[in-house]
């Protein structure tokens, strides 16, 4: 009880100054350190061209807190006193987004810069739900109140890159440094406005090896609910963001410790919910961080694919149980899966279509005889069904065997590829054999495909 008092005042607190602070603390080169082989060219020119015409401009948010990690950033958003209208004028390829918020997107040869007004308050005259979340806005502002609306103050730093100028309104440097996660404002007031931020919270602390500061922790357990009120395409974004982090594990884990699953994210409780499946969606989150940490590109298709797949093991299985042959027993199987996790997960229908073709892809690559093989070799999705079928063997629930098998099938030459299948022919016949008995044994009636 006392310590939530003292949590209260504490936040009363940093909310007046948070509000108030209208001049930044301004740090040079020297003191900042930031690399400037770092800054994309691209910001920079952005920058300057809007500087050139009389505006403000500065990069923002997330690429200013890893350029002061030292990381490369992997986007760049840029701050201005200019009207999206205003900016677009300034360059060739530029386009204006968003409803809600309206920003620019300046396209520079491969990369895009984003381009956004600096925001108003959150005052009186914005909407907001019976719970505080903020429905809808598009009022500009001023830059210390566009500071003060961002989530972290290590989000909400300004680095001018032509004078290689920090501006710093909430001590967001002092936090980098201390490595600690901190929201603006007062935090319970913050997440009401917009619960991902909790999500968001767990994401940074997990992702940048920060300590989360005390008063903003401890409203999250006790705020989580409020997460269902989230339109459930925005909190699958999120989600997205969290699997392909990096450090998809240690969210989850933090997910967990922070009370932030169990009913309120269903993407969550299906990795967390399969006492069969965990270990295989663990192995594949560990092996997507390793992925995304060398630069690689994650497909969201495969990675929803290997989410669900236990889901989709289980009802084909108990379909094939019921008589179903092989093949039309997976086909519905996956469409019961689709059909019931879809909507509640709000996977998008261009992400579906890699994951049944990477699912059915499964049964083909145990037909190792004849043209089978070859014919698959020509299947543009191979690659994601091979990916697939090795981290099925990792998991130990396909055979190693056969995963090599096709590693080798794969990259061998043509005579030796004969003998690749000639020697999986030696195999097969017993696999299938020990396949038949067994269904025979359980189940009298069942009728298994003869091998194609
Ligand atoms: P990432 O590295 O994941 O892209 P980021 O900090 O750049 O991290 P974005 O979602 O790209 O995150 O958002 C850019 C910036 O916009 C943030 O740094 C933050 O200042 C602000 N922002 C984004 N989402 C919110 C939010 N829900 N509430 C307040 N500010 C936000
Ligand atoms: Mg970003």
């Amino acid at each position: 009880m006392i310590k939530r008092l003292v949590e209260r005042v504490q936040t009363l607190f940093t909310r007046k100054s948070a509000r108030v602070k209208k001049e930044p603390k301004r740090y040079p080169a020297a003191d900042h350190r930031i690399d400037r082989a770092l800054v994309s060219r691209s910001a920079v020119r952005v920058c300057e061209t809007l500087q050139k015409a009389g505006f403000d401009a500065y990069i923002v948010g997330g690429a200013v807190r890893d350029l002061l990690l030292g990381v490369a950033p992997k986007d760049f958003d840029v701050a201005t006193n200019a009207t999206p209208e205003q900016v677009k004028s300034h360059f060739r390829r530029a386009i204006i987004i968003g409803r809600r918020f309206r920003l620019v997107h300046v396209m520079m040869g491969p990369e895009t810069i984003e381009v956004s007004t600096y925001r108003a308050p959150v005052g009186e005259e914005v909407a907001t739900d019976e719970h505080g979340r903020v429905l809808a806005d598009n009022v500009f502002g001023q830059r210390h109140e566009d500071a003060a609306r961002r989530d972290f103050t290590i989000n909400a730093m300004y680095y001018d890159p032509t004078t290689e100028t920090l501006l710093d309104y909430h001590d967001g440097l002092k936090d980098v440094r201390r490595k600690r996660l901190r929201m603006i404002g007062d935090p319970e007031a913050r997440y009401r406005e917009d619960p991902v931020r909790m999500l968001r919270a767990v994401r940074f602390a997990a992702k940048l090896g920060f300590e989360i500061d005390e008063a903003t922790r401890a409203p999250i357990a006790r705020l989580a609910g409020l997460i269902e009120n989230v339109p459930a395409a925005r909190v699958f974004d999120e989600m997205l963001k969290l699997l392909t982090s990096g450090h998809s594990v240690a969210c989850i884990t933090r997910l967990r410790a922070e009370g932030l699953h169990h009913g309120l994210l269903p993407l969550l409780d299906v990795i967390l919910e399969q006492p069969e499946g965990e270990r295989f969606v663990m192995l594949a989150l560990s092996r997507t961080d390793e992925r995304v940490r060398a630069g690689k590109h994650i497909a969201p298709g495969f990675l929803f694919a290997t989410l669900l797949w236990h889901e989709v093991l289980k009802r084909w299985k108990e379909r094939e149980a019921r008589g179903e042959h092989r093949i039309p027993a997976l086909d519905a199987a996956i469409d019961d899966v689709l059909d019931a996790q879809t909507e509640k997960l709000a996977i998008q229908r261009r992400y579906t279509s890699d994951m049944r073709e990477i699912w059915m892809l499964q049964p083909r690559f145990e037909r190792r005889h004849g043209g089978a093989p070859y014919k698959l070799l020509e299947h543009l999705r191979l690659r994601a069904g091979y990916d697939f079928l090795l981290l099925r063997c990792a998991a130990q629930e396909a055979p190693a065997e056969l995963g090599d098998w096709w590693t080798r099938f794969m990259h061998a030459p043509a005579e030796e590829r004969e003998q690749l299948v000639a020697s999986a022919r030696a195999l097969q016949p017993a696999g299938v054999a020990r396949r038949r008995r067994r269904r025979r044994r359980g189940h009298a009636a069942v009728a298994v495909p003869p091998p194609a």
